[in-house]
């Protein structure tokens, strides 16, 4: 049995699979206490991998011509993705990604493995397909590139929340903004082995 938070049908709103359809399955769970979180992940509902096959089966009600593909999210996903649920994916036709703080293992066969390590923590992955990092500000993310192995490397502004505005001692920011896009684009011009990446299906409106 896995904890499911909850399982819906989007695009993939950010890295390098930004704008693609996909059906998100969001695992209940986190080993880690980002201050900046805000993703609701307590809630769940015990499922087995047949479970959680119908259900993204449920949701792509229509013929598609591409990759079906899955995102394994979370809080953390690798508390509880284990091989036979990957090779359950795989037996109904997806492609299964997943986004992981990198301080888990993960089961051999996953397609598409998005790390976003978080500063002070120790990473139980060593190659991945991309690197997402949110920019704090309070720590190098340059010190990532000598832990993992990657073929994108993606920086992504940090938005403000009330317990991070107070953790951080931030009082003011640039303009009326609630992120530090300014200061992750001027980070990335002086380090341009990075790339931009912002939250689209924000912008969009979409979960
Ligand atoms: S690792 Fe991700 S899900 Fe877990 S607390 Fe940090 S931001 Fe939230």
């Amino acid at each position: 049995m896995y904890k499911v938070n909850e399982i819906f049908y989007t695009l993939q709103g950010e890295g390098a699979h930004m704008g693609i359809p996909a059906v998100f399955v969001r695992f209940s769970g986190c080993n880690l206490r980002c201050p900046w979180c805000d993703t609701e992940f307590t809630d769940f509902t015990h499922m087995t991998s047949e479970d959680i096959v119908a259900a993204i089966q449920d949701l792509y009600d229509t013929p598609n011509k591409r990759r079906k593909m899955v995102v394994l999210t979370g809080g953390e996903p690798g508390l509880q993705v284990d091989k036979p649920l990957v090779d359950a994916l795989h037996a109904a036709g997806f492609y299964i990604c997943i986004e992981t703080n990198g301080t888990r293992p993960l089961p051999d066969g996953i397609d598409w493995i998005t790390c976003s390590p978080k500063q002070d923590t120790t990473l139980a992955l060593k190659k991945v397909n991309e690197v997402k990092v949110v920019f704090t500000g309070t720590y190098d993310p340059e010190v990532w590139r000598g832990q993992l192995e990657a073929e994108h490397w993606l920086l992504q502004p940090l938005r403000y929340n009330g317990e991070w505005l107070m953790q951080s001692g931030i009082d003011e920011w640039e303009d009326d903004r609630n992120d530090n896009l300014p200061e992750t684009v001027r980070y990335i011009l002086s380090h341009p082995f990075w790339r931009l990446s912002v939250q689209i299906h924000k912008i969009a409106g979409l979960r």
